[in-house]
């Protein structure tokens, strides 16, 4: 089977992308490769992030790199915290402390219509510092007024699907990995895999 380096040290990301791809790729991630280096993320847009992460990774390692850049969009809010959803509260935020500010930042908004959202999902794909491909994904949804579940990570548990009654932090994995934003930017992926020869 393949290898795939996923240019992460987010254990939950790569969890979610090796359940998608299971049976396709042999998934590792930056954990078990401390030599990769995770560059600093300057683009304004999770095209250049993911580029910028995919693209560091591959001129170190010898294999395919696959990077995730992804974030919540809230329309409310201009479509933050975007880019900055992992330090939407500052340098160093935890995921509760940027879940603490998401709810904070919404309180003007108390009619259900106001908090619509999206995640949205960018996968670059690279090899020897070259981009071979890039993949998107995004689920449309809404954002509680307050938390439900502890399942998942970063905002799961305040964003309800469009067709679910519960949040990404109480449905099972396997609806989250069916109708994500990284389920459908590795969906993306996979149809790309299947109109192209053997990767070299
Ligand atoms: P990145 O690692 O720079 O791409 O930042 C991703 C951030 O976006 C995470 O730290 C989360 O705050 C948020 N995020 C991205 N995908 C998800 C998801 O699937 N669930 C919840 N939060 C997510």
């Amino acid at each position: 089977m393949p290898h795939l380096l996923i240019a992460t040290k987010n254990a939950h990301k790569t969890e979610e992308i090796r359940a998608v791809l299971a049976g396709r790729f042999e998934v590792s991630d930056l954990c078990s490769h401390p030599e990769v280096p995770s560059p600093e993320e300057t683009g304004k847009t999770f095209s250049e992030n993911a580029a910028i992460k995919a693209l560091a990774a591959s001129l170190v390692f010898e294999g395919w790199v696959l990077a995730d850049d992804s974030g919540l969009c809230v329309d409310a809010l201009g479509g933050a915290p975007g880019v900055f959803s992992a330090r939407y509260a500052g340098p160093g935020a935890s995921d509760a402390d940027n879940r603490a500010r998401l709810l904070a930042e919404l309180l003007p908004f108390s009619d259900w219509p106001q908090r619509r959202a999206r995640f949205q999902c960018v996968l670059v794909l690279a090899k020897a510092g070259l981009v071979r491909g890039l993949f998107q994904g995004a689920v449309e949804g809404g954002i509680l007024f307050e938390e439900q579940g502890g399942g998942g990570f970063g905002y799961d548990s305040l964003f309800v699907p469009d067709g679910q009654e519960d949040s990404f932090g109480v449905l099972p994995a396997g609806v989250k990995n069916a109708i994500s934003h990284r389920a459908r930017a590795l969906n993306a992926f996979q149809q790309w895999l299947s109109v192209t020869p053997d990767l070299d």
